[in-house]
């Protein structure tokens, strides 16, 4: 086990207090010494946001039970699994101790805790529901909180954190960066992927609450000002580019009944083995080290500056 490290911070008076080797990152019923607050719990689950839990604010609590079924099989969340946990095994191969953010159903997580021997997993979210999935999936192998990513109440706790497809739904997303930071050891690492490309901008996005797609750079520039060093950086999902043209395209000549946006991952078995095919090989190239100038997403590796 790794020697105590980092603190836990009181959401209600911010006072630090250091996190023991053995314990979670949130005990259940913590209580602050401070100011003697403590923790809201619903159930087993640590709420740092309880006045947010299961709002509409980011995401439909509705779409956790839809996007589960999905994440098991589609062409996009597998792949995407694999580039995650290919690019944190080269460029942070010593990390042990990692925090998730948004991290919903908790597919993502369940792929990364089979990376590697974890010291601590932990994975938060702003809507219970997600949670309740997650924590099924998990079976005790990570420690999950409700929590507003705008506050993250740690110090110095994870070597690395990631937040995937998540950002975008935050309209202070730079709040969130410096948020990453200050959760980090010195030389501690993120791995962040979003959406890219405002001309791709469709229904989808809208239905989808996000904020924006980011623009070629943005994201570097933003790890830079919040305090990192951009280590890897590519466009992903750069050969289906045109096919993304051409269905953004035809969805805004032809305006759709609403609701029809909702199941953009609907597609048939032989289209979603094909679309795999594509995308796997192009993961095998980025994981070789080959970067894309474009893409509908973009994946950000980034170190801590001391
Ligand atoms: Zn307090």
């Amino acid at each position: 086990m790794q020697s105590s490290r980092g603190n836990r911070l009181c959401t209600t008076c911010g006072t630090a207090e250091p996190i023991g080797d053995t314990e979670t990152v949130f005990p259940m019923c913590w209580t602050c010494p401070a100011c003697g607050t403590m923790l809201a719990m619903d159930g087993a689950t640590p709420l740092l946001a309880p006045e947010l839990a299961d709002t509409m604010s980011g995401m439909n609590p509705e779409n956790f039970a839809m996007l589960k079924e999905q994440e098991e099989t589609h062409f996009w969340f597998r792949t995407r699994n694999r580039m995650i946990c290919g690019l944190i095994e080269r460029h942070f191969p010593r990390a042990r101790s990692f925090l998730e953010i948004g991290c919903g159903n908790g597919a993502v997580l369940a792929a990364v805790a089979r990376m590697r021997t974890w010291d601590r997993l932990m994975g938060s979210e702003l809507h219970p529901s997600g949670l309740r999935h997650a924590q099924m999936r998990l079976g005790g192998k990570a420690e999950f909180v409700q929590m507003d990513a705008r506050q993250i109440p740690v110090q110095g706790v994870f070597d690395l954190v990631g937040a995937f497809d998540v950002i975008e739904h935050i309209a202070d997303d730079e709040v969130v960066l410096g948020q990453i930071r200050d959760a980090l050891i010195p030389d501690g690492g993120t791995i962040i992927t979003v959406p890219q490309h405002p001309a791709l901008w469709s229904e989808t996005d809208r239905v989808a609450h996000h904020q924006r797609r980011y623009r070629l750079g943005e994201l570097e520039a933003k790890l830079e000002r919040a305090g990192f060093e951009v280590v890897f950086s590519t466009s992903f999902v750069s050969l289906l580019l045109p096919l993304m043209m051409a269905s953004r395209l035809i969805s805004k000549l032809r305006p759709q009944s609403p609701g029809a946006h909702e199941n953009e991952f609907a597609i048939s078995p032989g289209m979603n083995r094909m679309l795999g095919m594509v995308t796997g090989a192009e993961v095998s190239l980025t994981l070789r080290g080959m970067r894309w100038p474009a893409g509908g997403s973009r994946v950000v590796l980034a170190r801590k500056r001391v």
